[in-house]
C-alpha cells in the first residue's frame, strides 16, 4: 500500500499542496497555518502589551522617577523633582479608569527653560528612556504654518510615529520633545504688515496639538507624498515638553522683580535676589512678556528651570552619571585591553577649558575627543597597555588652535 501523503493538522492541506509543512511531535503545520497564527499571536500581544505598558508605568513613583534621573543627569535638583511629579500625574491621568465624577484631570505638559547645553534634551530622553515610550525630538524653529515653506506642525507626530515603528497605540503614549520653543515666540508685540508665519502662526498650530485633538498626519511626513494615507493620531495622551533658551529673558525678570521690590511687598521681601541665577525666578507672565501666546502658556502648565552649569557640576558630568563621558571612553579602550586612567588635575584643566572657552557640557566632549583621538589612533595597533592622562599630556594636546577650533563649532 502507498504510504500516505502528510498533511497539515490544522488545515487538512496535503504536503505537496504547501510550500513547507513542519513536523511536530504528532502533528504537522504548513507555512500558511504559521503565518495566520503568527498574526494571531501579534494582535494578541498587542492587545496584552498596552496592558504591560500600563502596570509598568502605575510602577513608578516620583521618588523613583527622580532617582533614575539623578543617575544620568547632575544636578538640576528643581526640575527633575518637577518632572517627576509631572510625568507621574501625566501617567496617572492616562491611566485612570472613566469614573462618574466630572473631575478631569487636565494635562500637564511642560515648559522647560535654560541656557543651551544644561540638559534640557537629556532630560527629556531619559524620562522616555525610564518609561519605555517613544520619543521625538523636534526643532521649533523649522516649523511653519500650513502652506508655507518650512514643516506642518503635523509633522511632529510624523517624528513620533517612526520613533513608534509606526505603532500608533505606542505614539499616542509618548513623548514629544519639542526643543527651541523660545524662538517662535512672537517677533514684536506690534502685529506687522508680513505676516508672522513662522512665530505666532506656529503657536496658534500648536495650540490644538498640545491640548489633545486627533491629527490627520502623513506616516512619511513632508509634502513630497501626496498620495500616501492619513493616519489619524489622538494627542490626547502624548507628553509635551518644550525647552528652550529665551536668552534675554533673564533682564525681563530682572525688571519684573525691581517692579516687585519698589511696590508694596517690599517689606517683607527681604530676600536677595541671586543674581548668578535668575532663571530661578520665572514665572508664566515672563513667558508672555517675552512673545509666547497664553493660550501656549496655558497649555504648557508646568514650568520650570535649569540651573546654569558651574565647574563643580561640569566635573561631575564628566565622571558620575552613568554613561558618563569619561566612562565611555574607559570601556573604549578596555576592548582594546589599554587601561585607561586620568588625574584629577586632568580633569579640572578639561573643566577649567570649558568655561573659558565658553563651551559648556557640550563642550566637555570634544575637549575629551581632541585629547584623547591620538591615543586612540595609536594605542590598538600597539603593545602600549596603558594609559593614564595627566595635566600636562591634556595641554600638549589641545593647543591652543585645537581651542579655538572647539569654540568655533559650539
Ligand atoms: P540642552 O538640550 O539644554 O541644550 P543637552 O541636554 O543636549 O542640552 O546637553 C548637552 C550635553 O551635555 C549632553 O551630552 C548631556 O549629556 C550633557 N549634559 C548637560 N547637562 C547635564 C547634566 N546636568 N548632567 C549630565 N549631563 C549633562
Amino acid at each position: 500500500m502507498a504510504k500516505e501523503e502528510l498533511e497539515c493538522s490544522f488545515c487538512g492541506r496535503k504536503k505537496s499542496e504547501t510550500n513547507l509543512l513542519i513536523a511536530g511531535l504528532d502533528a504537522h503545520i504548513c507555512d500558511r497555518c504559521i503565518e495566520q497564527a503568527h498574526g494571531i499571536v501579534l494582535e494578541e500581544s498587542k492587545q496584552g502589551g498596552t496592558s504591560e505598558l500600563s502596570s509598568e508605568l502605575m510602577l513608578r513613583k516620583p521618588k523613583e522617577i527622580k532617582k533614575f534621573l539623578d543617575e544620568y543627569i547632575i544636578g538640576q535638583e528643581y526640575t527633575k523633582r518637577v518632572m517627576s511629579v509631572a510625568v507621574y500625574n501625566h501617567y496617572k491621568r492616562l491611566l485612570q479608569p472613566a469614573t462618574e465624577d466630572d473631575i478631569e484631570i487636565q494635562k500637564s505638559n511642560i515648559i522647560m527653560v535654560g541656557q543651551t547645553g544644561t540638559g534640557k534634551t537629556l532630560m527629556a530622553k531619559t524620562i522616555a528612556k525610564m518609561l519605555n515610550v517613544p520619543l521625538a525630538i523636534v526643532d521649533a524653529t523649522v516649523l511653519t504654518e500650513a502652506g508655507y515653506v518650512g514643516e506642518d506642525v503635523e509633522s511632529i507626530l510624523t517624528r513620533l510615529l517612526q520613533a513608534a515603528d509606526y505603532n500608533l497605540e505606542k505614539a499616542e503614549r509618548g513623548i514629544v520633545f519639542i526643543d527651541e520653543i523660545d524662538k517662535i515666540a512672537r517677533k514684536s508685540d506690534n502685529p506687522s504688515i508680513t505676516r508672522d508665519v513662522s512665530g505666532e502662526g506656529v503657536q496658534q498650530a500648536l495650540l490644538k496639538l498640545l491640548e489633545g485633538t486627533v491629527v490627520n498626519v502623513p506616516p512619511k511626513g513632508g509634502r513630497k507624498h501626496p498620495d500616501q494615507k492619513f493616519i489619524e493620531v489622538n494627542t490626547e495622551h502624548i507628553l509635551f515638553i518644550a525647552g528652550g533658551a529665551f536668552d534675554g529673558i533673564e533682564r525681563v525678570i530682572t525688571k519684573r522683580l525691581n517692579m516687585q521690590a519698589i511696590g508694596y511687598s517690599s517689606a517683607k521681601s527681604g530676600d536677595t535676589v541671586d543674581h548668578d541665577n535668575i532663571l530661578q525666578y520665572i514665572i508664566p507672565k515672563d513667558l508672555k512678556d517675552f512673545g509666547l501666546i497664553p493660550e501656549i502658556i496655558g497649555r504648557l502648565p508646568v514650568l520650570t528651570h535649569m540651573d546654569p552649569l558651574d565647574a563643580d557640576t561640569l566635573r561631575a558630568i564628566l565622571t558620575e552619571p552613568k554613561n558618563a563621558i569619561i566612562k565611555q571612553y574607559k570601556k573604549l579602550f578596555e576592548m582594546d585591553e589599554v587601561t585607561f586612567t586620568i588625574t584629577d588635575g586632568a580633569l579640572d584643566f578639561i573643566v577649567e577649558k570649558a568655561i573659558e572657552y565658553k563651551l559648556g557640557a557640550r563642550g566637555l566632549r570634544s575637549l575629551c575627543e581632541e585629547i584623547l583621538t591620538d591615543a586612540m589612533f595609536h594605542l590598538p595597533s600597539s603593545d602600549e597597555k596603558k594609559l593614564n592622562v595627566t595635566k600636562a599630556y591634556a595641554e600638549e594636546k589641545l593647543s591652543k588652535s585645537t581651542l579655538k577650533k572647539l569654540k568655533a563649532v559650539s
